[in-house]
This record gives C-alpha cells, structure tokens and sequence, in this order.
C-alpha cells in the first residue's frame, strides 16, 4: 500500500508545483502590454513611420581565429545609414564596412530589403557571384536565403516588434523564464515569419532585453544567438535601443552604437526601390533550412558568397563534381570550397569538410559512388577554420577517424561533443567517442600501395595548419595559403605562399602539383621559383 502511494503522491506534489509556476509566471499579453508601455505606449510606437539612423558596428568571427577555439579576431569595422520605412518594412543600409584582414579592404556597398526581395548595389564581398561580376556597376539580386536572414534581423531589431506582437496576440506564446547570467527572464515565443522569435523581458522594466533565436552553427551545432538591447532613449515619445549586440553562445559578435535617429523624416520613394533589372525573377525569402550562421557571418568576413546554394554560385556553377587528378585522386569542385579524396585499397582518405553537412554528404555519396563503396577511414583537416571544417560532423557519424594539427585535438573533442539536433542535413547522433588523432608534425598513412602523408607547417594563417601529400603521384593538397589557379602567381611569395614553400621544403616532400581547398590545381615548380626574389 505504502508503496502504491509514493507515485500517486509524487504525481500530486508535481502538479502543484506545475500549477503554482503557471500561476507565477505572468500572462503573455501581460507582458507584451508591459513592453509596450515601457517603450512609450501603443500610441507613440504607433506614430512612428520612419526611422533613419546613423550607427557605427563591429563585428568578430569566432571561427576564423589564429588557434582552434582562441580569441576571436575582428572581423570588421563598419558605418551605415539606415532608413526604414515601417509600415512597408523596406529598408535601404548604405555601408562603409572595412575589413582589416586578410587583406585590408573597404567595401561601400547599399542594402536595399524589401517584403519581397532583396538587392546588393556595389561590391559588399570577395566572393562575388556571377551577377555581380557581370553587372555595370556592380549590383546583384540577394538570394533568397540572404533575403530571409536579412528579414528575420531587421524584424529582430524593429523598434516596432513589441507593437506587432500586441496586434498579432494568436502568434504569441509563453516560453516559461529563461536565465542568462543569473537573471531570469519571463519570456515569450513569437512566431514571425519560418523561425520563432523568443523575447525576454527585462523583469525590473518590463522592457525586452534580448531577443533569441535558436541557430544552427556549422561548427558548434545548436547555438543561441541574442539581440541584446540596451541604452533606451526616447525619441518621438517612444523609447528605441540605441545600443543593439548580438551574442553567439555567449559571445559578443556584433555592435552597433546609433550614434543619431530621427523619426518621421521622409523617404523619397526610389531610396527603397528595387530597379526593375534586379527586381524581376528575383527569389522571395526562403522559408526552410536559412542557414542563417553561415550567411550572416560570412558576410561579417567579407567572403559571403550570395547564393541559393551555400556551397556553390547556382547563376554560374552546375554544382559539384569530382575532377580526377591522377589514378584514385580526386579533386571536389565546383563550389567555393574543395576537398580532395584518395582511393587507398580498401578504403578512403579525404582532405576538408568544407561548408557543411550537405557538401559532406554529397562528397561522401560520390566517394560511394566512385570508389565501390569503400569506407572514408579518415577525414584530415587543414586547420579549424569554419569554412574547411564545418561538414566534419557527416565523416565523423560515418566512423571516420578526424585528423587534425597540433593543438586542434581538444578544440575538435569539443565540437563534437556538442549537440547538434538543429543540423538539417545529419540526424543527431552521439559523436562524442569518435576517434580525433591529433598531428604533432607528420602523420603517415601506408597500405603497402599507397602513402598519404600530412605535414604541420608554421605558417600565418592557423596554427597547426597541415598540409597533405599523395607520394606515389605527387599531389599536394594547400587550403587558404595558396589558392592554385584562383589568381596568377604574385612576382614575389607573400608570407602565406612563403609557408607553403618553407613546409615543403620542411617535410622533405617534391610535389609536381598542389590541389587547393579553394581554386583548382597548379604546378608547383613556378612557385617553388619564387624563393629569393
Ligand atoms: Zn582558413
């Protein structure tokens, strides 16, 4: 009897507890109305029907850093000129943005965003798709996946957004409290758009403190990432954030300090048009799988290729293909990012997980395809890097053993033992034992037919960057140092192709030809000539 009774009296005591916390947490109308009126009121907010802004902004990339898992570099230092016309939600950025690696550069480029399309007017990356390059000026139509994150910011960071969600209440639902840093939130979700938006209400103003989405990082999987507001100051009899951050995990990625806002000051209407060239065919926003990390960051580093497909220009490339380069060598190509795959007699080795799961598994299922469904043993990584290593997690669910550069070991450990349940191309799987065989200098693999060999080399680009090796057909493989055929050779090294020659030299090794994790293939005699001039 005692026994039968613990359960049921665990049961009433958990529904207590389930009705006292509901009864606790305040209504989610009630704190949407709270918001309001701390932010001036329905009548104010409502009054609002431009707004034109000066700011300065910063951003950093934690995974382009000098050490796996290190300090965060700065990505850029930026200015822009924003006007906004709330009722249409159509927003013109102009942006001076300077980036101070890996070559200093300025883009001055214009955003223009409207409900149904986007459009770029100047060069805003390096990675310039096709459109862009063939226009006079240049400009481009955003993809639909750039349109859907630039949408989903500007609504994240409307100073209306509070004002919508009062006028919208069957889209808005309790999240239950949230802690941050040791404060706890009420909060709520507000569906908008393909993702909910989970604000966080201030609990001493009412005001929201941090506005959340649930993101999916290449590197760290599930993320949080936090528009965090602060500074109110009243403009209008409305109070707007002058101070805007955005947190990754944790991090501070992006600052912007308005530095000047007006309201109500007109705009002329050919400030947010499209032009008709750029408007007609474009895409709307996507609604599915934003890869909204990739795109937002990418461009934070000025190297976001604009495109519907991530991993290559759909206006220029077919897709991606496998290019033989010698017997049982292949070259993946035809996107940004390359890998290279060797045939071994019974199973395979391929060099970068560039991107993502989707490009990893595409490779995986041509290496199938080709090599009679040979296993991927290994999978060798360059360096940490985002971009060469964010579809590592498809090789490692495939039992592949990760070989990484010194000093990488407990960074990738980490990486994979984070969860990873938003990835759309992986189901989620525990990942955590998988092998990591950390290089410390060389690292040899021979089966008696075949030797693949990854050399650590110093360099300026990552620490513990390798660089790969098939012996018997003398095929390198150079990610970020050298680019083979992307540009012709310089008259003289610059430090990145001075490290590849000095590695080379280094580990003893007399490559014929470097396969590159971006560009194609180049001889490495004209650039081994280099050397003293
Ligand atoms: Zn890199």
């Amino acid at each position: 009897m005692t026994r039968a009774a613990t359960p049921l009296t665990l049961s009433l005591v958990i529904a207590l507890v389930v009705m006292a916390c509901a009864t606790m947490q305040p209504k989610t109308s009630d704190l949407v109305g709270r918001a309001v009126q701390a932010q001036g009121g329905a009548e104010a907010l409502g009054s609002i029907k431009t707004l034109s802004e000066k700011a300065t902004v910063r951003q950093w990339e934690p995974e382009q850093s000098m050490v796996a898992g290190g300090d965060m570099r700065i990505a850029n230092d930026a200015t822009v000129e924003t006007v906004t016309d709330l009722a249409t939600r159509a927003t013109r950025s102009d942006w001076v943005r300077n980036f101070p690696a890996p070559a200093s550069r300025t883009f001055t480029f214009t955003e223009i965003i409207t409900a149904e399309a986007g459009y770029v007017a100047g060069i805003d990356t390096t990675s310039r798709n096709k459109q862009s390059r063939d226009a006079n000026p240049p400009a481009h139509t955003m993809s639909g996946l750039r349109l859907a994150a630039s949408q989903r910011e500007t609504l994240r960071s409307s100073p209306l957004l509070l004002l919508e969600m009062q006028r919208n209440p069957e889209r808005v639902s309790s999240a239950g409290s949230i802690a941050v840093g040791g404060t706890s939130y009420p909060s709520v979700y507000y569906q908008a758009g393909s993702q909910p938006l989970i604000v966080m209400f201030d609990p001493a103003t009412g005001l929201p403190a941090r506005i959340r989405t649930l993101d999916y990082d290449n590197i760290w999987g599930d993320v949080t990432y936090d528009l965090v507001l602060a500074d109110w100051q009243t403009v209008s009899g409305a109070r707007i954030a002058m101070s805007r951050k955005y947190e990754l995990n944790g991090r501070v990625v992006m600052e912007t300090k308005v530095t000047e806002r007006t309201v109500n000051v007109p705009i002329a209407a050919d400030r947010l048009t499209i032009p008709d060239a750029f408007r007609t065919g474009a895409p709307g926003p996507a609604t599915r799988n934003v890869p909204y990390q990739w795109v937002i960051r990418r461009q934070f580093i000025g190297f976001y290729l604009d495109s519907d497909q991530p991993s290559y220009d759909t206006k220029a490339s077919p897709g991606l293909r496998l290019q033989e380069l010698a017997p049982g060598v292949q070259h993946v190509v035809g996107g940004s990012h390359n890998s290279l795959i060797v045939e071994m007699k019974d199973f395979l080795v391929v060099f970068d997980a560039p991107v993502s799961d989707w490009q990893s598994n595409w490779t995986l299922s041509a290496a199938r395809a080709k090599y009679l469904k040979k296993p991927v043993k290994y999978l060798i990584l360059t360096h940490h890097h985002m971009d060469h290593a964010g579809g590592l997690r498809a090789y490692a669910a495939e039992g592949a053993t990760i070989v990484t550069g010194k000093g990488t070991a407990e960074h990738f450990r980490r990486v994979l033992a984070a969860p990873y349940t938003r990835d759309p191309e992986l189901p989620a799987t525990d990942l955590r034992r998988r092998p990591i065989v950390e290089v410390a200098d060389k690292y040899v693999l021979n089966d008696g037919q075949r030797q693949v060999q990854a050399f650590v080399i110093d360099n300026p680009h990552a620490d513990g960057m390798l660089i790969g090796y098939v012996s018997d057909v003398r095929v390198g493989f150079v990610t970020d140092l050298w680019s083979p055929g992307a540009a012709p050779l310089p008259d003289k090294l610059n430090p990145g192709l001075a490290a590849l020659v000095a590695g080379v030299k280094k580990a003893g090794i007399s490559p014929e030809k470097f396969a590159g994790g971006h560009g194609g293939v180049g001889d490495y005699a004209p650039l081994a000539a280099l050397e003293g001039k």
